[in-house]
């Protein structure tokens, strides 16, 4: 849905646009005494306030800070169930080693559409309410030929960015021959996939998928045309960051167990500023997932002073991250990550855009997507500052104002 007629956003506290080398701020060109107008759907015109043109309606920032919205671009929505006894035993010192996933295939398998369906709108509303207006949205829960291509389905009536993630792990009926589940994934599931999905993914890590299995299953999904983006890194070292960045994985994603030669060709790939976009092998850092399975974090600082692009996503998920919040994950970002404020907002932004490589979203500028939040409080470092405070007082999406009138 598209809002009509012209709607001026003023008495904004700071304007984040994400054009690198306006303003202030570096990357996050930061505007002061801006406005910004939205025509249909899209940003019409950013400038000082007192050059503002008349509009239609007008939204009173009350001195707010206006952001981009949050760019999800890692979250598994599709699935039945929840395992909070499992997140209980873990806090008191049981180990994650992933395999609940099968729990969850489990529930999935059994779960009618309208209740995968309703699951996906809960888990979308809530992270709208929290600022984020672009999500990418996993299969994996499903397993079969007709699971997957339901929860891809399903999962594209919420998302352009859908992802099919057969090779999530190898299900339980297939535990003793893996290879004939990579030539079905490969294969008939694909086939069926396909169809729904614009991305493909794999979990590659001890105990899911090793790295021979991981470039096969991604080459026959870049043969038919997906992009590519790799679980990686994980629970241990491994091959999956240097798989992804040698197919030219748009992101590869967890990376917390890096080493500097894997730092090295992330780092190759080049760094992206949305305003002068290039495809690069982008690392996704899902601190959700560190937090939620008591891991220690990724190090996001080695990254970004090396060079390479880095983004903030929730990883949501019922096992090892159940939260759909941003926000969170900027605090967590800055308070364990040494991430700056502004980085973290940077790569839970623009960052997000690019690891899904779309311009068109993460910046406020003439053309973009009029996707934006205003907050309850005057700056972006409020975000970190304040963690755990429901900041977010209003969210445009499309130019179509979501949490009030
Ligand atoms: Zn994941």
């Amino acid at each position: 849905m598209r809002s009509s007629g012209s709607l001026l956003v003023d008495n904004i506290g700071e304007l984040v646009t994400n054009s690198f080398g306006e303003g202030e701020g570096g990357p996050l060109g930061i505007r002061r005494d801006a406005a910004l107008l939205v025509e249909d759907g899209e940003v019409a015109w950013v400038g000082p306030a007192r050059d503002a043109p008349a509009a239609d309606r007008r939204i009173d920032a009350e001195g707010g800070a206006v952001l981009p919205g949050f760019v999800d671009s890692h979250a598994h929505l599709v699935f039945a169930g929840d395992r909070a006894a499992e997140f209980a035993a873990r806090m008191a010192g049981e180990p994650y080693t992933g395999g609940g996933i099968r729990t969850t295939v489990g529930a999935t398998r059994a779960a009618s559409d309208d209740e995968l369906r309703a699951t996906v709108r809960r888990l979308r509303g809530e992270a709208m309410r929290q600022g984020t207006t672009t999500i990418e949205i996993k299969s994996g829960y499903g397993l079969t030929v007709a699971d997957e291509a339901r929860s891809l389905r399903i999962a594209a009536e919420f998302t352009e960015d859908t992802t099919f993630l057969g090779a999530h792990v190898v299900p339980a009926e297939y535990a003793d021959r893996p290879d004939d589940y990579v030539g079905m994934v490969c294969g008939p599931m694909l086939a069926t996939a396909a169809p729904y999905a614009r991305w493909i993914d794999v979990f590659c890590e001890r105990g899911a998928f090793d790295v021979d299995h991981a470039r096969a299953i991604l080459a026959c999904g870049q043969a038919v045309g997906l992009g590519v983006r790799v679980h990686a890194n994980q629970l241990g070292p491994g091959p999956g960051v240097q798989l992804g960045v040698e197919l030219g994985a748009a992101s590869v994603d967890h990376c917390t167990h890096l080493t500097d030669a894997d730092i090295d060709a992330l780092a190759s790939t080049g760094t992206t500023w949305v305003s002068g976009f290039e495809p690069t092998t982008v690392a996704t850092l899902l601190p959700g997932a560190e937090f939620s399975t008591r891991s220690p974090y990724p190090d996001a600082r080695r990254l970004l002073d090396a060079g390479a692009t880095v983004a903030l996503a929730t990883d949501c998920n019922p096992g090892s991250s159940y939260t759909s919040s941003m926000p969170f994950c900027v605090a967590l970002a800055v308070r364990e990550m040494r991430m700056t404020p502004a980085e973290a907002v940077w790569a839970a932004t623009a960052g997000g855009a690019a690891a899904l490589r779309r311009t068109d979203v993460g910046r406020l500028a003439r053309g973009a997507r009029a996707d934006l939040m205003i907050l309850d409080a005057p700056s972006h470092l409020h975000l970190a500052y304040r963690p755990g405070v429901p900041l977010i007082r209003q969210v445009l999406h499309n130019g179509v104002p979501q949490c009030r009138p």
